[in-house]
């Protein structure tokens, strides 16, 4: 018998299966999936691999074929089922087996112990309360928090309390010093929270939850297995059902994984998980050191927990008996992996579930286009949630037209009806967040005479002005002083245009003097723990404004805030992709749900130029429905996902011209090979190839970049052409210097 081993290495070329004959005395023992020992090269030097296959037969010269010395001491069984789905995602995504691999194995990694830190409760109960409203009477709303906290659960994981409550050090310290808590520090981290007693609250769903539940769990409970997509506005209650699904699996003794973007995976959310299953649940974040991911993994997969909660790379969660995936906020493009494979979190999670007869249920208040065309085509089943559980009324929308503005003699950013609205809640002591699609003091330098734009030398975007007077690319960090002479032409009419954060901060603070302002963005975020920081006073309500770029739309809860004003609304419809219409609707109604979370209702203000544009008005209509049919419209017109498929082969080189000529030889050869298929497959493959065209960046770092695009209503055509082009890029060493990557459908 012969195995297939893949031998993990970190150089691409060595991605290939390697064969070797199996000995006698591991036959029986061996199975796809296991890491092996084997010998390797010259010297035969020992070294690790992957089992992906074992065959009766050998591809090679028997002579020469080498034998396996043994199985790994480290003893990582690893998931047949798990391989398989990294040979799916190799297979669908492009990229080498390797990289597939280290995708979706648990790596583990030698590091120290760390030491973690615990915070103890020593009140009891009656002090504990007493204490709790002596803070709130006080005003000291970052003790009355943590107090809060520390009477649901009296032992907090220190990390959970400084970055999910937004506690600041200062303030644990304080309280340790009244001797309200105790810091403890601990060797090893198993169990982040205790089962909270006796407070998860009864609740009575509501008649649109229930039918989802019970629809669920009839189709689980018959055996039936599938994709379903939860449409429901945002405090339709959704998270409640999920758990309620969650229970339904884990009561027969299977596991679930939730998967949650990084950035709405609050501390709220967290604990609500904890009260539900206690600490048979699991968090992955991206702050765990690799190790501690690893431990979770192991847990995970002795079967000590049943729940594993976290972003993306939480789907590949090693659970012996995998019986649900929820994906919340469906939409949201952190599911897309950046990194070959460029896999998308959905359809993997969809394939897994496949393999080990799971279910997928997807979540959202604005699915992705490619969720509800499949919902719609029967692929998957859809339930609706129209109205919120605690019937609160959703936000209220004003749309302002900035040219009637501009027409009626007002030049400022901040229009009159946004700053009518702001003064009344700041009467009021309610609070306001104002969302721009920027960042910065301001935006590029041009020369008004010659219309010069001043660019980064390495990555070929416009160069932003900020406050210290420095002229900095966003990419690269690369900076220089700002110009007053325009280099082209000597004109001295060069400068900014359009308004950033910080000049939005200025102009509220100039017209609201006694109001407290907040800035958040990626100058106010550079520090550690800065955006913690920044929202926990919000939240504390030290401020009455918060002005933010995208970063303060998703995930956090401001009971207070009953304004949100969205600034230059259609800013996001011109990044040049074919999904800006889809990520601006997304966007203005994530941020009118912002407002109006507690028991006030809310009021939402879009500014733009342009409120006759599709997705404005209907996100302003707070209407799904149409803004789907539209968008879906233009994508059959276009033959954009998810209608037909694109594939876009990035090309990259430090070097222009040798850059230049692989692309056209490489066209060249995409276009032999669907001239091809076209023949063998007869009419049916319709195969269009795009390009080289610029990627929107020519350069970055001083790479070069150049991107082709396939398109194709037959995702499988592009499967193989991608395969061609591998191998014909493998053969041909002029490519050698080049770097090609795949992303198929791109985000
Ligand atoms: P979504 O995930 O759809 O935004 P959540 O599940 O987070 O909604 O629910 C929003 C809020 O409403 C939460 O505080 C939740 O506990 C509460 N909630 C959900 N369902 C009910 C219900 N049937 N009765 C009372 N409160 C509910
Ligand atoms: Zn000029
Ligand atoms: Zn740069």
């Amino acid at each position: 018998m012969f195995a297939d081993v893949i031998i993990d290495i970190q150089h691409e070329k060595l991605d290939r299966i390697f064969q070797y004959r199996i000995p006698e005395k591991i036959e029986a023992k061996l199975e796809p999936g296991m890491e092996v020992i084997v010998p390797f090269g010259k010297g035969n030097r020992r070294i690790s691999g992957y089992v992906t296959g074992i065959t009766e037969t050998c591809d090679y010269d028997l002579s020469k074929v080498k034998e396996i010395l043994e199985i790994s001491e480290r003893g990582m069984e690893i998931e047949t089922r798990l391989i398989a789905l990294a040979a799916w995602m190799k297979q669908n995504y492009g990229g080498t087996m390797i990289q597939a691999l280290k995708t979706v194995l648990p790596i583990r990694q030698k590091e120290n112990a760390k030491v973690k830190k615990r915070l103890r409760l020593l009140l009891d109960k009656d002090t504990a309360e007493r204490q709790l409203h002596y803070y709130l009477e006080k005003n000291q709303k970052a003790r009355a928090r943590l107090m809060a906290a520390l009477l649901d659960d009296p032992v907090l994981e220190y990390e959970l309390v400084t970055r999910k409550l937004n506690i600041t050090r200062q303030v644990i310290r304080a309280l340790e010093e009244q001797g309200v808590l105790s810091l403890e520090t601990e060797r090893v981290f198993r169990d982040p929270v205790k089962k909270a007693e006796g407070v998860e609250k009864e609740i009575t769903y509501t008649a649109e939850q229930q039918r989802v539940i019970d629809s669920f769990r009839k189709d689980y409970m018959s055996g039936g297995r599938g994709t379903y997509l939860i449409h429901g506005v945002t405090g339709s209650g959704k998270t409640e059902v999920y758990m309620e699904m969650i229970q339904t699996v884990v009561s027969q003794g299977k596991q679930a994984i939730v998967l949650i973007p990084e950035i709405a995976l609050t501390y709220q959310t967290v604990m609500r998980f904890y009260r539900k299953f206690g600490s048979r649940v699991s968090i992955m974040n991206s702050r765990l050191s690799a190790g501690e991911r690893y431990d979770q993994m192991m847990r995970a997969r002795e079967g000590s927990v049943d729940v594993m909660i976290g972003p993306r790379s939480a789907l590949f969660t090693p659970f012996p008996d995998l019986g649900l995936i929820v994906i919340d906020e469906e939409h949201e493009p952190t599911y897309k992996s950046e990194q070959t494979p460029r896999y998308h979190a959905r359809e993997t999670a969809v394939q897994r579930a496949t393999v080990e007869g799971a279910s997928v249920v997807l979540g959202s208040a604005t699915p992705s286009m490619e969720a509800m065309y499949r919902a719609r085509r029967g692929e998957y089943r859809l339930f609706e949630m129209k109205n919120r559980s605690r019937m609160q009324q959703m936000a209220e929308v004003y749309t302002v037209d900035m040219r009637e503005e501009l027409k009626s003699g007002s030049r400022s950013i901040l229009s009159r009806k946004l700053l009518e609205l702001m003064a009344d809640r700041l009467e009021k002591k309610e609070q306001v967040m104002l969302f721009l699609n920027r960042r910065g003091y301001s935006g590029f330098i041009s020369c008004r005479e010659c219309g010069y734009v001043v660019k980064c030398p390495h990555c070929d975007v416009s160069l932003s002005v900020h406050r210290d007077g420095i002229m900095r690319c966003h990419y690269c960090g690369y900076e220089r002083p700002k110009v007053t002479v325009c280099p082209e032409c000597g004109s001295r009419y060069i400068g900014e245009f359009r308004a950033g954060t910080q000049q939005i901060e200025d102009l509220v603070k100039e017209r609201f003097p006694g109001a407290g302002v907040l800035r958040m963005d990626m100058d106010t975020t550079r520090q550690k723990d800065a955006h913690e920081k920044i929202l926990s006073a919000f939240a504390n309500e030290e401020a009455d404004v918060l002005v933010g770029t995208q970063m303060i739309v998703k995930g956090h809860d401001f009971p207070n805030v009953t304004l949100v004003g969205v600034l230059a609304a259609d800013m996001s419809l011109y990044t040049g992709d074919y999904r800006s219409g889809e990520r601006t609707f997304q966007l203005l109604t994530q941020a009118a749900g912002r407002a109006g979370r507690g028991d006030r209702s809310g009021v939402a203000v879009i500014q733009t130029y342009d409120p006759g544009h599709y997705a404005v008005k209907t996100a302003a209509a707070q209407d799904y429905e149409a803004f789907y049919e539209e968008e879906i419209r233009y994508r059959e017109l276009m033959g954009y996902p998810p209608v037909e498929h694109l594939l876009a082969v990035l090309v990259s080189s430090g070097e222009e011209t040798l850059l230049e000529k692989g692309c056209h030889y490489l066209k060249a050869y995409i276009l032999r090979v669907t001239e091809r298929l076209k023949k063998n497959a007869g009419e049916a493959v319709e195969v269009q190839v795009i390009g080289p065209a610029s990627p929107g960046i020519d350069k970055i770092k001083d790479i070069y970049r150049r991107v082709i695009y396939i398109k194709s209503e037959n995702y499988g055509a592009l499967v193989g052409i991608k395969d061609r082009i591998e191998q014909y890029i493998e053969i041909n060493s002029g490519f050698n210097k080049i770097r090609v990557q795949f992303d198929f459908d791109p985000m």
